[in-house]
């Protein structure tokens, strides 16, 4: 079935009968993405509340299929885990969030930091340091300016990951733990991690200033970062009262549609641009 959507696209949903047939129809869909162009990047500001400062942007996958029409990542990113094509479609990603970052700064914006996701198969497949030197490389990024972004379940799966991320680490990459305070797992972790950023979750920042547990986590996030050195960036702030509340307890970065939506590169240049 097909919706279309308000800004004009057509969201794909899959039809209740045959969810076996649409899967191996997206699958076969979805591995000729690539090569089809039909895979971009959209690119959502991270700024500093306080001031308005653009201090990141955080890279989101996008698939526009001609028939299907724009395939959320929550449907497609699992699939591609699934079957393997992660290792390939997150390389591309990589590799396109680097090169945009020197398409900017060749138009005149300096963003400072790009934040890329990473799946927990890209960390299985043991060449991800690799991967990132080589991209880093090939585009003259500096490493401090990519972020790898991981959540607490990719750390916890992944046998090696210390020796990865200390690797990450050591070729000037930083790291940030993505939806912070959602996964199963200790947090003895980031005292033997490089771990540079926390980001906190959306689904506590929602309700933010209604719910009492979910203030309480916030703060207790905000809290945890301060002691152990780390920046704190809290994602999916919709409202300014979100982030009044933020600032007001410690937190001076954000990221969510209060600011901007994730967009195309030539709409952050010109929101951007100096
Ligand atoms: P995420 O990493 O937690 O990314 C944030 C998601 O929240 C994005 O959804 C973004 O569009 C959405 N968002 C941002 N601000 C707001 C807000 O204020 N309100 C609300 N309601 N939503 C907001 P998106 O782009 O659909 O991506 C969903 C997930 O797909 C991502 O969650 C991430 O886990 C995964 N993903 C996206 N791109 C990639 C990629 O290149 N590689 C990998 N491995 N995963 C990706
Ligand atoms: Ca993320
Ligand atoms: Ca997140
Ligand atoms: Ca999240």
């Amino acid at each position: 079935a097909k919706a279309r959507g308000r800004n004009g696209y057509r969201f794909y949903a899959p039809s209740m009968t045959g969810e076996g047939v649409e899967r191996l129809r997206l699958e076969t869909y979805l591995r000729r993405s690539i090569e089809k162009d039909e895979i971009f990047l959209n690119y959502q500001p991270q700024v500093e509340i306080d001031t308005g400062r653009l201090i990141g942007v955080e890279a989101l996958v996008r698939w526009n299929h001609p028939e299907l029409g724009l395939v959320p990542p929550v449907r497609f990113i699992p699939l591609a885990e699934d079957t393997g094509f992660i290792s390939q479609l997150g390389e591309w990603v990589l590799g396109e969030a680097c090169r945009q970052m020197v398409r900017w700064e060749r138009a005149g914006l300096v963003v400072p930091k790009i934040a890329v996701n990473l799946s927990v198969r890209q960390f299985e497949r043991g060449t991800i340091v690799r991967t990132v030197r080589d991209i880093l490389a090939e585009t003259g990024l500096a490493p401090h300016r990519l972020q790898l972004e991981v959540t607490e379940s990719v750390i916890m799966n992944t046998g090696d990951a210390l020796a990865f991320i200390n690797d990450l680490h050591a070729i000037g990459v930083s790291l940030a733990i993505d939806d912070f305070g959602t996964g199963y797992s200790s947090l003895a972790y980031l005292k033997q991690m490089p771990v540079k950023t926390l980001k906190i979750d959306r689904s506590f920042i929602k309700d933010i200033h209604l719910d009492v547990n979910d203030e309480a986590i916030a703060i207790a996030i905000i809290q945890l970062g301060k002691s152990m050195n780390l920046s704190v960036i809290a994602e999916g702030v919709e409202t300014d009262a979100q982030a009044a509340f933020l600032l007001r307890h410690g937190c001076n970065q954000a990221q969510g549609y209060f600011y901007s939506r994730p967009v195309m590169p030539d709409d952050l240049l010109r929101r951007w641009l100096p």
